[in-house]
């Protein structure tokens, strides 16, 4: 690997999600060569995958945005999915970026080359392409987790994850089993309880449930928003959220402090409050610590739960029948419609893409233990390979967007040592991986999401997957990245 670039640089975006969208609007803004590989046939990733009722981003919806690109629009304070969706497309058509977006473009294949300085791309069509830099902006949480439950496939109903929502599934009327009850889960019980004949909710574990203000935005207000942007910009930066995001994070790393036992109290107390049958209520009490699992931010979860139509089953499952679920007590419930909110594999990222770095590594093997990212971005042994929103990034009840566009800070800085020509390839230095490892396991130990709970945070071994410290920490690291912590190659 020898001289500097006799043309400017090729850039490979893998995904049009959020992520995918920021960084191609980003490349533009930089004159950069791109092609934003999208393996479905619309933007939108996770907002377009998941189409649920009730589907709602919990994070306001002014905080949810691009920081460059404010949205006057907004119907409330927090967006419904497919609200975000439609901000997404005007984003893409307005930032110019989707003619550089190659639809039913999925990613099979990311073949390092130390000799070219390259990375060789191949699409599950065959067609190969060969860039210079690529950008991993393909999501956590895309890969539905189906539960291994005896008798699934004989079920004779619709039975779906919440990922591939089925509109032609019965619900109104219906007597609707829903299995989980996380984020997903939650929602879906305020959305469909007054529709359904019955709902079961059959609930593993139960969630702790953090009040939230809701509220719409107004005709008149949003005009004051589309005149005013600095209205907008009193939402985002308000202590209601960005303060909240700093208090939330200095709880989930200093467990016993102040502003956990705030979290637990408020939790606690809308239990105590909400809840009026106390066998309902004890039903619904986690023997586990607040936070500990993603914490959940509703507004309507405890009234929707005490309809009538709603039956929370704690029971085990033991098997589903064609017409229904019977309980390990015997008890059977019919069911027409069984939805599956049961989460996600989180610890696939890329893959099933196989991605082989320099001397043969692939991405399996590097991650063989845990998914792991230099300050959630790059990976020893892939050069010029940058994730959004990578393994070990911040994970919690705040904004990913903000996270993704910090994240590009870092980025682009390490990528500024290609353009001004210093080298043709830059790779974190194993050792440097190796001791932020150590340092965000030790700490991510003692985090709130390793105090004695299951979750999709917690790696194969237990381990939170997570940046363990706090937001200002996350912000300081981002602002610029500590460059002897990188290798130069090919100058
Ligand atoms: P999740 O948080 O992983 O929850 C999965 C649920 O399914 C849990 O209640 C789990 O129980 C249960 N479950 C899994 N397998 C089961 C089985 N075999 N039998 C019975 N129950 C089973 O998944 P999610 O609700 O889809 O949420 C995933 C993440 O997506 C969230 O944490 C969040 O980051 C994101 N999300 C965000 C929003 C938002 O508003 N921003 C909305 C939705 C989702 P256990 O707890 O006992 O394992």
């Amino acid at each position: 690997m020898t001289g500097n670039r006799a043309t400017g640089l090729r850039f490979a975006v893998v995904g049009a999600g959020m992520a995918g969208i920021l960084a191609a609007i980003k490349l533009r803004e930089r004159g950069e060569v791109f092609t934003v590989f999208e393996k479905a046939e619309r933007i939108g990733g996770t907002w377009r995958e998941n189409r649920y009722p009730g589907l709602t981003c919990d994070v306001p919806a002014h905080a949810y945005t691009y920081s460059f690109e404010p949205y006057p629009e907004w119907q409330a304070y927090y967006a419904t999915g497919a609200e975000i969706q439609v901000y997404f497309e005007k984003v893409v058509d307005k930032y110019g970026i989707r003619p550089s977006i190659r639809f039913g473009a999925e990613v099979t294949g990311l073949v390092w080359d130390d000799a070219s300085a390259t990375w060789t791309l191949t699409l599950a069509s065959g067609e190969v392409q060969v860039f210079d830099v690529v950008i991993v902006a393909s999501g956590v949480l895309h890969h539905p987790r189906v539960p291994d439950l005896p008798g699934l496939d004989r079920f004779e109903g619709a039975a779906f994850h919440t990922a591939r929502w089925d509109d032609s599934a019965p619900i109104d009327g219906a007597k609707v089993g829903l299995i989980g009850c996380g984020s997903t889960g939650v929602q879906i019980v305020t959305a469909i309880n007054a529709r359904v004949d019955r709902l079961v909710h059959f609930q593993r574990s139960p969630q702790w449930i953090m009040p939230v203000p809701y509220f719409t935005y107004s005709e008149e207000e949003r005009a004051a928003f589309r005149a005013d942007p600095a209205l907008i910009d009193a939402i985002r930066f308000s202590d209601e959220y960005i303060g909240n995001v700093r208090r939330f994070t200095d709880a989930i790393t200093d467990i016993d402090g102040p502003q956990m036992k705030a979290i637990e109290e408020y939790c606690l107390l809308n239990l105590e409050n909400s809840v009026k049958d106390p066998v309902l209520k004890e039903k619904l009490r986690p023997n586990y610590r607040a936070a500990c699992k993603r914490l959940i931010y509703s507004w309507s979860y405890y009234d929707a739960v005490q309809q009538p139509s709603v039956f929370v089953e704690t029971g085990r499952i033991a098997e589903i029948e064609p017409h229904g679920v019977r309980m390990a007590d015997g008890t059977v419930h019919a069911i027409d419609t069984l939805v599956l909110a049961t989460g996600f594999h989180a610890d696939r990222f890329i893959r099933p893409a196989g991605v082989t770095g320099q001397n043969g590594l692939t991405l399996d093997a590097f991650w063989a233990r845990r998914p792991t990212a230099h300050y959630a971005i790059t990976l020893p042994g892939f050069p010029n390979l940058f994730m959004l929103n990578g393994p070990t990034g911040p994970v919690g009840n705040f904004s990913l967007i903000d996270i993704a566009e910090r994240q590009w800070t870092y980025i682009d800085q390490l990528v500024d040592v290609l353009r001004r020509g210093e080298g043709r390839a830059v790779a974190v230095t194993p050792a440097a991986h190796a001791a932020y490892e150590e340092r965000r396991i030790a700490a991510a130990k003692t985090t709130i999401f390793g105090s004695g709970c299951s979750s999709w945070y917690l790696d194969a071994e237990g381990v939170p997957a997570s940046w363990p410290w706090s937001y200002d920490a996350f912000d300081a690291a981002m602002a610029k990245p500590k460059f002897e912590e990188y290798a130069v190659l090919g100058t």
